[in-house]
């Protein structure tokens, strides 16, 4: 039955960690530290360069088109390095943490020197964190927070913009384009009739992707989704590997209080870093 305070809520991140692992989807959003009660974050370089140049990229999404490159991006880029700046970063010393700042300025810089698709007029989800019911009858909610949604007037339509920062091209086996393609088309009232992927540190404009319909989506996203409500209806988190693949080994580093707390971050997490 429909209560959004004991629904299953889903998001990208969180199906791609069940997929990868139930206990790595288990540690990163169930598991809560019984000192404060919060949940767990670790934080690394990586994550801390893809949050500041995307805090960049929202900024400007909240403005006019013509007003989007009033302020220099790479000012408002300095000043939100700030917030991940050392250990709430995860770097481990000035060196590493200027090698990821530049690379970001970098990824900065390709959005001034091909503002394009920055300048045309957009649709702004109003909700801090887009989400719908993805069944009422099972009490399950998907959301997550979508980069771009660029307006097309010809078909007074949305084409959705998603912004990489990382080195790997996304899988297109990936559920994100099918989530996404949810999300937007229940959270505003324009249907969705594309989607492109902006490759930041490699790519000086968007590559168009190819949408799936609405059908397949919602049955591919539907299946994984019981799966979960299942695995947490029987609390059964099991590691997969026989001998571990050792990649949730630094969340389980955290639990076991051998990580660095450094800070409450966004919904409350608590995040660490390891040394
Ligand atoms: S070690 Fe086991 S529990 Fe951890 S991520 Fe790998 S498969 Fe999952």
């Amino acid at each position: 039955m429909k209560d959004k305070y004991t629904a299953v809520w889903l998001s990208h991140s969180s199906i791609k960690d069940y997929l990868k692992c139930p206990q790595a989807y288990y540690l990163n959003n169930i598991y809560r530290k019984p000192e404060t009660g919060h949940k767990i974050m670790l934080m690394q370089p990586p994550l801390a360069l893809g949050q500041v140049v995307h805090e960049v990229i929202e900024e400007m999404s909240k403005l006019p088109a013509a007003e989007r490159l009033r302020e220099s991006p790479l000012k408002i880029y300095e000043r939100l390095w700030k917030k991940v700046s050392g250990k709430m970063g995860g770097f481990r010393s000035l060196d590493e943490e200027t090698k990821y700042q530049k690379r970001g300025q970098e990824m900065v810089q390709r959005l001034i020197d091909n503002p394009g698709p920055l300048l045309k007029k957009i649709i702004k989800i109003r909700e801090e964190l887009p989400y719908f019911w993805l069944s009422e009858e099972e009490n399950l909610i998907l959301c997550g927070k979508i980069d771009w949604l660029e307006y097309l007037p010809q078909t007074d339509s949305v084409r959705i913009l998603d912004f990489k920062t990382g080195k790997f091209d996304e899988d297109p086996d990936s559920l994100q384009l099918p989530i996404y393609n949810l999300l937007v088309t229940n959270c505003q009232k324009r249907s969705v009739t594309g989607a492109s992927y902006w490759y930041l540190d490699r790519d000086d404009e968007p590559r168009l992707v190819k949408l799936p319909d609405l059908d397949s989506s919602y049955k591919r996203v539907m299946e994984i989704a019981q799966k979960i409500a299942l695995a947490r209806k029987l609390e059964h988190f099991k590691c997969r590997q026989k001998d571990g693949c050792r990649a949730c080994l630094p969340l389980e580093r955290i639990v076991a209080g051998q990580a660095e707390y450094v800070a409450v971050g966004e919904y409350k997490k608590d995040i660490y870093i390891l040394n």
